[in-house]
Order: C-alpha cells, then structure tokens, then sequence
C-alpha cells in the first residue's frame, strides 16, 4: 500500500512539473527571456528525474510481487536472499548453520 501512494505522489509531481514546465517555456519564449526557458530546460530534467523514481518504484513492486508469489520457484534459483529466510532456523541471527 505504501508503494501505491508513494506511485501516486510520484506520478503527480511528475505531472505537475511538466505543466509547469510548459507553462514557463511559453511565458519565456513570449517575453523572450533566456533564463525563463533555461530554467523550464531544467524543470524538465527534474521531470525525467521524477518519472525516473516512478520506474523505479513500480520496478521494485513487482519485482516483490512476483517474489510472494512464487517463492518456490526462487528457491529453485537458488536464491540467497530466499535460502537464508526459508532455512534459517527461527531466531538464529547470525546466519550460522
Ligand atoms: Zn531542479
């Protein structure tokens, strides 16, 4: 659920730069001001930035469904990360067998 609304922010912002910066290259190239569309160049950059973490999260959420999904197939891969939580006896924290 976390990652949802975390989506969600990610995806507004993104969207609410890129007005923005359609707004402010418009203005600039209207009043003819270099440092208007400069600065809209770079609220671009920081678009892509966002839509960049956006991927990035939606990445990682599947990647996570896909691993609660179907654990024994991972097991199979010989996955460490699912070989230490499913072997390990409970309680052990050291990792030692
Ligand atoms: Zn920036």
């Amino acid at each position: 659920m976390y990652e949802v609304q975390v989506s969600r922010k990610l995806l507004i912002a993104s969207i609410a730069t890129f007005i923005f910066v359609l707004l402010e290259l418009a203005a600039g190239l209207f009043a003819n001001s270099l440092s208007l569309i400069g600065d809209a160049f770079h609220n671009f950059t920081d678009t892509l930035a966002l839509l960049l973490a956006l991927f990035a999260v939606r990445l990682e959420r599947a990647h996570a469904k896909r691993v609660s999904e179907v654990p024994a197939k991972l097991e199979t891969l010989d996955c460490p990360r699912v070989r230490a939580s499913s072997r390990r006896p409970v309680g052990d924290l050291h990792g030692e067998q």
